[in-house]
């Protein structure tokens, strides 16, 4: 039985949908009318769930035409202190597995019909990752696992929501750190995934070794140093039979990074973007136990890192400039563009799109993100307005 209970949603199955996520039907009856189980209007045509419905992860897609469902990307928990937080986290295993954490963006790569399509952590579609995906992995895992998802970072400079130049990647790389099932989102045991992937050539993250539990906190800290002078960000700790959630820890140097990145574009990111960065520093210091010399090199650079970047944020603006981000994306198919394009609109992102220049076989297209709360706030306090 098919029941209208907003725009588009007749369009959802809600008993066959209510057996596939095993959860009651009026829990998805609730969320369509809470708009938490959301209609995208793109193609493929999908739902999904915004935030987390019952047992669902926000992020999880269900594809209408195939009723394929791939779950959301869970969560990962952060430590501030290695010790006692590993011991306690993952009282119930021997040893835990540590792998590189890469800063990309969070990319889940399906099978959907008999086509393959990426997925971003919110469970859109997005056009140019798939175009990048389509040619990255071999079809071949596919087709011998079409119930398998590949989730990884997607990484380098063509990126256009994290670019980055420091991993040696040319255009944009997958690096694989995990594989889950389809519909139910288990996932596999660290050493049997990376096994796996090798057979089909697909890369995955760098891994760092297993550590017996209790000495593990010994041991990140010198990893956490060598990531962070080449701006790496830092370690994902897993379970090796992945049953314990893995735990994330950063290194400073990616934790200032993101910082000077968010101060740019200040009106535009969360408070709480902030703070919890703050505190990471006071928490890494003291369990580093630093001395006089680190403490002050580590307040310059956390200071640095806050406020250069919002004062250059003020004199641009001050001479009149919009305050905007430059990324720019590597295609194939000038239709990925056109289809790139129309999906940032539907996100509500401002984005400027240059004319797309060729490169080789490829075509490179600058886009110029505009940030208009940190653009109109910073104008009216230049203008004579009040902070609040
Ligand atoms: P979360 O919602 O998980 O807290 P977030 O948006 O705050 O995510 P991050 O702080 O970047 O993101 O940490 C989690 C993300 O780290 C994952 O979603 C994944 O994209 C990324 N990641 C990079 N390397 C790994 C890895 N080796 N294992 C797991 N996740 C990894
Ligand atoms: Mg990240």
């Amino acid at each position: 039985m098919r029941r209208d209970v907003s725009d588009f949603s007749n369009r959802l199955d809600i008993d066959k949908l209510s057996e596939l996520l095993d959860i009651p039907e009026h829990r998805i009856t609730g969320a369509l009318k809470r708009k938490t189980l959301q209609y995208v209007r793109l193609n493929p045509e999908l739902f999904r769930f915004d935030k987390p419905v019952s047992t669902i992860e926000g992020g999880t897609s269900v594809f209408i035409d195939t009723y394929d469902v791939v779950r959301g990307f869970p969560k990962i928990s952060r430590t501030l202190m290695l010790d006692p937080a590993l011991r306690q986290h993952f009282s119930s295993c021997q040893k835990v597995a540590v792998e590189e954490k890469m800063n990309g963006y969070n990319t889940r790569i399906a099978l959907v019909g008999d086509a393959v399509f990426a997925l971003t952590r919110g469970g859109f579609v997005c056009p140019y990752t798939t175009e990048k995906a389509r040619l990255l992995i071999p079809m071949g895992f596919f087709s011998d696992h079409p119930d398998l998802v590949l989730c990884g970072e997607m990484v380098g400079p063509d990126s256009p929501y994290v670019p980055k130049s420091f991993y040696g990647v040319e255009s944009l790389e997958f690096f694989a750190f995990d594989v889950r099932e389809k519909l139910t989102g288990k996932p596999m045991p660290v050493m049997k995934r990376r096994e796996l992937l090798d057979g089909y050539g697909i890369k995955s993250v760098r891994f760092f070794g297993e550590f017996d539990v209790d000495k593990a906190h010994l041991g990140i800290p010198r990893i956490i140093r060598e990531l962070g002078s080449s701006m790496h960000e830092g370690v994902v700790i897993k379970d090796p039979d992945m049953v314990v959630a893995p735990v994330k820890y950063t290194s400073s140097e990616s934790n200032c990074s993101d910082l000077e990145y968010a101060f740019e574009f200040y009106n535009d990111y969360g408070r709480d973007f902030f703070f919890g960065r703050v505190c990471r520093e006071a928490f890494q210091a003291v369990e580093w136990n630093e001395d006089d010399e680190s403490l002050e090199k580590r307040c310059l650079q956390l200071g640095k890192s806050i406020l250069l970047p919002m004062i250059q944020t003020i004199k641009k603006r001050k001479a009149g400039e919009r305050i905007a981000e430059d990324v720019r994306i590597r295609v194939q198919s000038l239709d990925t563009v056109t289809a790139f394009e129309e999906y940032l609109g539907i996100l509500g992102v401002d984005a400027v799109f240059g004319e797309p220049e060729k490169v080789g076989d490829e075509y490179l297209v600058r886009i110029r993100k505009m940030y208009k709360s940190t653009s109109d706030k910073t104008a009216s306090i230049l203008n004579g307005g009040m902070w609040s």
